[in-house]
């Protein structure tokens, strides 16, 4: 028993807590809250598997609550993408999907409860002067002349917020705790302001609207959720959520902070990642560079890589950086295991094979997965002319180059072992074709030729291969932390190479690829087929290399 309760995180500490003592009655119910002003990344996935995952694991529910109280930001087609991220992820929420504005009708009645228990009131103070009384950490700060008005004042010019009659920034709410408390977020914090904004969902029914920390813990209490996971810049917060709710006396839930995922050579900001957008620096929001859901799920990441990597980070209560690598880790371990070994070439350099006849064709039998017996096997076509990889071959090979060279053998993947006798080069000194011969009995599967060969190539029949276009992505940003820079914006840290547009040799099956199908491109990669693209013409996306390349470039 205390063993495993060791290997528990916090938050599955708290919960069992709670469970044992009946605070909740026993329930798990948490919420995930996304402000539908973009589309999400992987830090929302992060929170997504911790919410859904843990309300899973004790048999608990999860809501989706679109927090939509900032109407000029927030969009239909937002909520249309996050719940297909969510979905796709691989989780169900509980009932229907909630909006912080099915509330707004409760959350009136709320500020006007708070004002006629004399906890609220209507200050007429510009922002400017409102930030200019609110003080330091270590100075308190200054009432504001309208602190004292009565409850039917208040209640008066509240109701005429509402009614449209005054103009933005002329008026707020303030809840009216102490202006003298340490922790500024009680210093007196706005509750409602005036907005003459269209909603995405409520039109223009409404012209004030709840700031955040007064929507959030209400819609929390309404809904009945038990725990409220949130990131730690909001542990601040907390002493509000609980005076917000106390002070009316509502059923409490608890909120309980974690560490906010950050990844090196990411960024995760929405607003920076719209700016990536809208200044055409990517594609779109699912541009397969993007650290989106969206863009992950293009490149060819799976939900079970992403849930694996969610849940093998942990939760933790300080800040850290996670290593973009693990990510890919995640990844590489399940492609590794779900995606069938094709060959294509990216550099094509065209071989004859001499003693091969002319003309003929042989059907050869290539497994599909070694990991997955039961993915069955395909034919591969085989020929006198074929592409390998320009890099396969050395003019001038050193002796641990077991490639190709003059003089030198490898075997063909699937088919058969060759001999380079001889290359031909055009007038500019580049080599444009290998001249090598077979050797007949060294059929892959009955090899009985004696002959040793330490590398085995990549290849494609030339007269069979089909032109693809492969998106070779790398790493959108050069820099591990392209926002922590004071002085310079993340924009001058992209990665001049992040995308590199080829066209590639591949053997005849990819073009029977359906898009979001993966693949390992042998010795290359591993890829998959474009969703976007895939109806007008074949396209591959490289969702990771074989190896960390990065790590090994950085030890160097
Ligand atoms: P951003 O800072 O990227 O704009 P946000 O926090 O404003 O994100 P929300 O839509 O409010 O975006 O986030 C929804 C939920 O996702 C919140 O509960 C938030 O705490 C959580 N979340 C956002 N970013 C991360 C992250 N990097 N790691 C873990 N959870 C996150
Ligand atoms: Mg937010």
């Amino acid at each position: 028993m205390t063993e495993e309760k060791k290997s528990l995180n916090f938050i599955e500490q708290i919960m069992e807590q709670d469970l044992e003592t009946g605070k909740f009655d026993g329930r798990v119910h948490t919420r995930f809250p996304p402000e539908p002003n973009g589309f999400l990344h992987i830090g929302h996935a992060k929170s997504i598997c911790l919410n859904f995952g843990i309300a899973q694991q004790y048999d608990g529910k999860t809501n989706l609550r679109f927090d939509d109280t900032n109407p000029s930001k927030e969009e239909q087609r937002y909520v249309d993408a996050i719940k297909e991220d969510i979905e796709w992820l691989g989780f169900e929420w509980n009932d229907d999907i909630l909006f912080a504005s099915d509330y707004f009708d409760k959350l009136y009645e709320y500020a006007i409860r708070l004002i006629k228990a004399g906890k609220a009131y209507v200050d007429d103070s510009t922002a400017e002067e409102i930030a200019s009384t609110k003080g330091s950490p270590t100075t308190p700060g200054i009432e504001s002349p309208y602190r004292s008005r009565n409850v039917e004042d208040n209640l008066d010019l509240f109701e005429r917020m509402k009614a449209g009659e005054f103009d933005e920034g002329s008026k707020v709410v303030r809840a009216k705790i102490d202006m003298a408390n340490p922790n500024m977020h009680l210093r007196d914090p706005i509750i409602y302001r005036i907005k003459k904004a269209h909603h995405h969902r409520t039109g223009d029914a409404w012209n004030i609207y709840p700031m955040y920390d007064f929507a959030h813990g209400y819609s929390d209490s309404i809904e009945g959720i038990t725990h409220s996971i949130c990131t730690l810049e909001f542990e601040v917060h907390r002493p509000l959520y609980d005076w917000l709710i106390d002070a009316l006396d509502l059923y409490h839930p608890q909120q309980i902070e974690f560490a906010r995922l950050n990844l090196n050579y990411t960024i995760m900001s929405k607003r920076k990642l719209l700016q990536l957008v809208e200044e055409g620096v990517v594609s779109g929001w699912d541009d397969p560079r993007m650290p989106t859901i969206s863009g992950m799920r293009r490149r060819g990441y799976t939900p079970e890589a992403i849930r694996d990597f969610a849940t093998g980070v942990g939760v933790a209560k300080r800040e850290n950086i996670i290593d973009i690598s693990r990510l890919e880790y995640s990844v590489r371990q399940h492609l590794n295991k779900i995606t069938p070994r094709v060959m294509v070439v990216l550099d094509p350099l065209k071989v004859v094979i001499t003693n091969y006849p002319e003309g003929e064709t042989e059907e050869l039998e290539i497994i599909n997965n070694p990991e997955r017996p039961e993915d069955g096997s395909r034919k591969l076509p085989f020929s006198r002319e074929i592409y390998i990889e320009r890099d396969d071959f050395m003019e001038d090979p050193p002796k641990k180059f077991f490639r190709l060279g003059p003089g030198r053998n490898s075997r063909l993947k699937g088919a058969y072992i060759i001999t380079c006798n001889d290359f031909v080069k055009d007038e500019a000194g580049n080599i444009t074709a290998l001249h090598c011969t077979y050797y007949p009995d060294s059929k892959s599967g009955s090899d009985n030729s004696g002959i040793k060969a330490k590398g085995v190539l990549h290849w494609v029949s030339i007269p069979h291969a089909k032109d693809v276009e492969v998106r070779l992505y790398d790493r959108l940003f050069n820099d591990e932390a392209p926002d922590g820079h004071k002085e310079k914006s993340f924009m001058e840290f992209l990665n001049p190479d992040s995308l590199n547009t080829i066209t590639a040799k591949a053997e005849p099956s990819m073009l029977d690829a359906k898009p979001g199908d993966k693949f390992q491109f042998m010795r290359k990669g591993y890829f998959c087929a474009d969703i976007e693209t895939a109806a007008t013409h074949p396209v591959f996306n490289r969702t990771v290399t074989l190896r960390d390349s990065w790590a090994k470039a950085q030890k160097k």
